[in-house]
């Protein structure tokens, strides 16, 4: 089954309506698509202003009933993991209608790690790594998402530590399976300096191992590129021993063949 279930409308730091999207889905054989537009509780500029969230979950209902194309349409949001606010997180979560929520790691202290991008030469690389996966492992360990986000973004414009991140992937994705978190597959890093998804193939070959289950996500910011490279994901997770991804309803997690 091909599930988009990470993208990004005008309400956010994505172009396009949830109409436009849809259409695109429709074109590109989606069957179930998820909305996920960024929500923080740490102001952002690419976060949808808190003011305009009753609006998300209006637009979001509207296409769910008008249902133009005939494809399941989820609401879900992609929510900033903030260590230390995560009472404030649940709050927020506890007051959206959402079938599931995506939680990502984009900061680290107040640094925006995932756009602001001239940081890279002035930091250690190293010990930047460590602190990333440490916080991907704590947004997992809070038990507030269903699904973490992109959960190997440091790679994201190609800087690498100068040791094996082997250990890290194999200590997080135990970290994953305790929690019983869905970790997405997200395409969206194949047009990005790393070239390549999120999270790696050593990385999924852990996952694999430990049966952590695995949602599939364009991280479309514009309608093109909803449902991108979903060939080429579904064939990797097939050669990876994967044979089936997560769906959510109502934050219920139910597997469907791949
Ligand atoms: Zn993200
Ligand atoms: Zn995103």
């Amino acid at each position: 089954m091909k599930i988009d279930y990470h993208m990004h409308t005008y309400l956010s730091d994505g172009r396009d309506t949830h109409e436009q999207m849809i259409a695109s889905a429709s074109y590109r054989g989606i069957e179930e698509m998820g909305f996920s537009d960024h929500v923080s509780i740490k102001p952002a500029r690419w976060a949808i202003p808190i003011e305009n969230i009753d609006e998300m979950v209006r637009r979001v209902q509207t296409a769910q009933a008008e249902n133009a194309h005939g494809l399941i349409i989820k609401f879900g949001v992609e929510m900033d993991y903030i260590p230390g606010m995560e009472k404030q997180i649940q709050e927020l979560i506890a007051k959206l209608p959402v079938d599931y929520v995506i939680g990502s790691v984009h900061f680290m202290d107040d640094w925006n790690f995932d756009t602001d991008v001239i940081e890279y030469d002035n930091i250690d690389i190293n010990r930047f790594y460590r602190q990333y996966f440490k916080l991907v492992q704590q947004s997992a360990a809070s038990k507030l998402f269903d699904i973490i986000g992109h959960c190997d973004l440091a790679k994201k414009f190609a800087y690498y530590p100068s040791f094996s991140l082997n250990d890290l992937y194999e200590k997080t994705a135990q970290i994953f399976k305790k929690a019983n978190v869905a970790v997405e597959l997200n395409t969206s890093g194949r047009i990005k300096p790393c070239n390549e998804f999120y999270p790696s193939v050593p990385f999924l070959e852990r996952l694999a191992y430990h049966k952590v289950p695995i949602t599939l996500g364009s991280d479309a910011h514009i309608e093109q590129n909803v449902g991108q490279f979903f060939d080429d994901a579904l064939t990797m997770l097939k050669a990876l021993g994967f044979k089936e991804i997560a769906r959510f309803t109502k934050r219920q997690r139910e597997m469907v063949k791949i």
